[in-house]
């Protein structure tokens, strides 16, 4: 018996878990749904150094589809000196910067490529300029996957060659970035290819969670008054967010409803931020963003 399902984030309808990421009804994301087993605090201290640790939390059905490169348990580190003049006895800092392709994508990317693995898939791929196509085509490599990278034609080369040391392959596409997004979709789901960040998004987001799980483990099962995640999209809030709620499902932790999640953006480019300071649902697009924080 399957330990996850699908359901519609919109219309709830439940769907089996399979290499799917739309709703037939009505078009909505479909998110995973977990049959969570008995957990306790003692299930994950003696298990490997790893975001696999948190197995049981993650929607993959079986270990033996685990495709890891040994990412994330990353350190949480006491930021003394910054805290003081900051006038905070206790700032973490949680570098992600240490994984091994040295960003946080590793966490969506290897979930994603596992999960590919588990639905038989002969190859992934995804849509993507930097950090995600390097963690993508680092976890196709252990796992034996052809990796294409979708992304414009006139990107600088230094920017896919990482991933491209890794063996991945680069198809360029005449346009923007979001042209490029759009033949990974048609391609990715006509040929059968895991799109780690489109046709595999219900299961990549996943990964993001266990930054939350080892948060909470580092600092021995508690939760952080506040918490600042840099926001792109929001997916990454998002899917911590759902962390921290699925460990208090399973009693792992007390009450979340007093935790602040605060989502920080560049003045040049906080669209998400100015929709929440007005008070609006809608996200409004920069179209010419001022920044240096490119993605
Ligand atoms: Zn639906």
């Amino acid at each position: 018996m399957a330990r996850t399902s699908l359901q519609c984030r919109e219309c709830k309808k439940d769907y089996e878990n399979g290499f799917k990421y739309i709703c037939d009804e009505c078009f909505g994301p479909l998110d995973v749904k977990y049959d969570f087993p008995a957990i306790n605090k003692d299930t994950f201290s003696n298990r490997e150094h790893s975001y696999w640790r948190y197995f049981e939390l993650l929607p993959v059905e079986s270990k033996s589809n685990i495709v890891s490169i040994d990412a994330g348990m990353t350190p949480l580190t006491k930021a003394e000196n910054l805290g003081k003049k900051l006038g905070l006895n206790n700032l973490y800092i949680k570098n992600d910067s240490v994984n091994p392709t040295f960003s946080f994508k590793d966490r969506p990317a290897g979930v994603a490529v596992s999960k590919a693995k588990e639905f038989g898939l002969s190859a992934v791929g995804c849509a993507s300029t930097g950090n995600l196509a390097s963690a993508t085509a680092a976890h196709a490599a252990k796992g034996g996957f052809p990796c294409h990278v979708f992304a414009p034609s006139n990107i600088e080369m230094a920017k896919i060659a990482q991933a491209l040391s890794y063996g991945a392959n680069y198809i360029a596409v005449d346009g923007t970035y979001d042209d490029a997004n759009r033949i990974a979709a048609q391609i990715g789901d006509s040929k059968g290819i895991g799109i780690v960040n489109i046709n595999m998004r219900s299961h990549y987001v996943e990964g993001s969670k266990t930054f939350s799980f080892e948060v909470a483990e580092q600092l021995d099962w508690k939760v952080p008054d506040q918490l600042i995640i840099p926001v792109g999209s929001g997916a990454m809030l998002n899917a911590i967010c759902k962390g921290f709620e699925e460990l208090q499902n399973v009693s792992l932790l007390d009450d979340v409803s007093n935790m602040h999640m605060i989502a920080a953006q560049p003045h040049g480019c906080a669209p998400i931020v100015d929709a929440f300071k007005k008070n609006s649902k809608e996200v409004i697009p920069v179209e010419n963003p001022d920044t240096v924080a490119k993605s």
